[in-house]
């Protein structure tokens, strides 16, 4: 039971930390989720502002540059026509190293263009020009320089309401490569590019995509990027996911200001932006994990340590229970004890109590018929109910002995088979008056050993006695020596009622009678068992018992074989028949 107890405290003990363990991890897996998340926000957060500082700076560079087209064409307006005369006025203004343009030119309304190197081409057909009679301006480069590194600034020179022509310069786009560098993100094959409005790419670090507009399916453009590109033209700021030359990427863009609605995309590959995220979390949750089954096992071994008092005090409360039951038991026991004692005492009593007053009857009335036969069975019958009394007295002297422990062993080296035999022979007769057969067996013819011999007839007398005593008319008690060489096997063997299993153990505790009903008629103290363990248990010896019920009981002993050195085999002790009958006459005294 206590057993059970501490295997389901510890059970409590192990699931309660388990499931808290697991619990604690999912919550760690989660938050460390939640945490990634954070982190990405974080990044994609300070990602958008440095793409929008960026978007800003190109901004307000290409703001300066139009205001700066704006001031000379004031200078322009005048004449309400915009001639090629006027790229003289304009001309002085070319000063690369202060404003970073590298070309000038007007246009005039018909489309004819002219430079400050007296270059003369006709755009009438392009698309910034038909932008600049829309009256907006053109800031890129298709058409006009295209494959270049040259941005077109134009915008239309408005007089009185009517476009009259275009001032526009060309602009080394380094300077704008500049700056992006100046806000380039930190991180592996990260780079930023610009669209313009109509989804050309303006600036690439990849020369061979300032072929592409982002918005036209080619070999590097897929449908799809070309669909999501599409979307980024139309919104002014996002984020977006996509595959291209098969590293999987986010792109930030925002529009630039001052320009025809450009878009600058900075592109970080989700790989490099997930990792170092990724690792730390993992970190995290790796040191978490070693955290969590720490805490466990500590837990573990605190709840333990907590339960063990607990244990403890369970343990005690069933050693005390036993201890209780025990008691009662023993108790009970004793009780039936002293009524059996009473029980055996008083009927032998009566007997001889009876017998001497039937005799003093007979003397009285001169009885003619008091013959010899009639004084010898009446002297029997007391002799035989004296040895009865005699045998309960020794048995109880003995076992007050064996319980204070002065019972000693009086040792002499002797043929233990012959003592046996000797005993068993004493009882055949008296087995027969019973109609019992009595058989002694042995494979061995002498075995010389260190015993006390009346001890070990008395276990011989009382396992036979109680043979007898629970057998039927025809049973067979069978007395059987067997030479184990260190040891020697004594079994005594019936063909009797048998002993249920439960009293396998119990038999040989004092006071203990199983057949109790059965025993009102078979006389019996229940110590005589309670005896023959012990001066066994004296000798170093050991005694079990098998039994079924109604087929019989066997008691084996055994004991070990050694010889007291001290002592030679001469001084053997030849125990006297006469003695032997008589302590068979007190052993069997109980039996009628
Ligand atoms: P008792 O003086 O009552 O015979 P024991 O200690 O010798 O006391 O035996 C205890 C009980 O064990 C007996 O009362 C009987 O119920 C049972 N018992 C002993 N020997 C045998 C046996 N050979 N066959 C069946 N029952 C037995």
């Amino acid at each position: 039971m206590n057993k059970e107890y501490k295997k389901s405290i510890t059970l409590i003990i192990i699931f309660t930390v388990t499931i808290s363990m697991i619990l604690t991890g999912y919550l760690t897996y989660l938050s460390t989720n939640f945490t990634t998340n954070i982190m990405l926000d974080i990044v994609n957060e300070n990602s958008f502002r440095q793409v929008e500082a960026c978007s800003n700076a190109i901004g307000k560079w290409v703001g300066n540059k139009e205001k700066l087209l704006f001031e000379w064409s004031k200078m322009i307006k005048s004449d309400n026509k915009v001639s090629k005369n006027d790229i003289k006025i304009i001309s002085p203004k070319l000063d690369y190293a202060s404003n970073q343009f590298i070309n000038l030119y007007i246009i005039d309304i018909d489309g004819n263009k002219y430079d400050v190197y007296n270059q003369h081409t006709n755009v009438v057909d392009k698309l910034a020009f038909r932008k600049i009679l829309d009256r907006q301006k053109y800031c890129s480069n298709e058409g006009l320089v295209k494959d270049s590194l040259i941005l077109e600034m134009i915008i239309p020179i408005v007089s009185n309401g009517d476009v009259i022509g275009a001032i526009g310069g060309d602009l080394d786009i380094k300077y704008i490569n500049e700056i992006i560098e100046e806000f380039k993100i930190n991180y592996a094959k990260s780079y930023s590019y610009l669209l313009d409005r109509d989804g050309n790419v303006l600036l690439h670090p990849d020369m061979s995509m300032l072929k592409e507009n982002v918005t036209i399916k080619s070999d590097r453009i897929s449908h799809e990027i070309m669909n999501k590109f599409k979307s980024v033209l139309e919104t002014s700021m996002g984020i977006l996911e996509y595959n291209f030359d098969n590293v999987h990427s986010r792109g930030y863009f925002i529009e630039v200001p001052n320009t025809n609605e450009w878009r600058i995309v900075t592109k970080i590959s989700t790989a490099s932006l997930y990792t170092p995220i990724k690792k730390k979390t993992n970190r995290l949750l790796i040191l978490a994990t070693i955290g969590i089954f720490l805490i466990g096992i500590v837990s573990i071994a605190i709840g333990r340590f907590i339960a063990k008092p607990i244990l403890r005090l369970s343990e005690d409360v069933v050693n005390k229970t036993r201890e209780l039951e025990e008691t009662r038991e023993y108790d009970k026991l004793k009780t039936e004890f002293f009524s059996n004692i009473s029980h055996e005492l008083k009927t032998p009593l009566n007997l001889i109590f009876s017998t001497t007053q039937l005799l003093e009857l007979h003397v009285k009335d001169n009885n003619s018929n008091l013959d010899e036969e009639v004084i010898y069975k009446h002297a029997k019958l007391v002799k035989q109910n004296s040895n009865r009394l005699l045998r309960l007295i020794n048995n109880l002297l003995d076992s007050t002995k064996i319980e204070s422990g002065f019972m000693k062993l009086n040792l002499s080296n002797v043929n233990i088979v012959e003592l046996i035999e000797n005993t068993t022979l004493t009882t055949i007769e008296y087995a027969k008056s019973q109609g019992k057969e009595i058989i002694f067996d042995t494979d061995v013819e002498e075995k010389i050993m260190a015993i006390d011999s009346e001890k070990i007839e008395r276990v011989i007398l009382n396992l036979i006695s109680n043979g007898v005593k629970f057998t039927n008319q025809g049973d067979v008690i069978m007395v059987k020596i067997k030479d184990l060489n260190n040891k020697i096997q004594i079994t005594v063997q019936d063909t009797g009622i048998g002993i249920p299993k439960e009293y396998k153990e119990k038999i040989f505790r004092r006071f203990t009678q199983v057949h109790a009903l059965y025993n009102r008629q078979k006389e019996g103290s229940g110590i005589g068992l309670y005896i023959v363990k012990s001066l066994v248990d004296i000798h170093k010896g050991y005694i079990s018992l098998e039994s079924e019920v109604n087929k019989g009981s066997s008691f084996i002993i055994e004991l070990p074989v050694y010889t007291n050195t001290e002592e030679s085999i001469m001084n053997e002790k030849k125990i006297p028949e006469h003695e032997g009958d008589a302590r068979r006459d007190i052993e069997f005294s109980d039996i009628y």
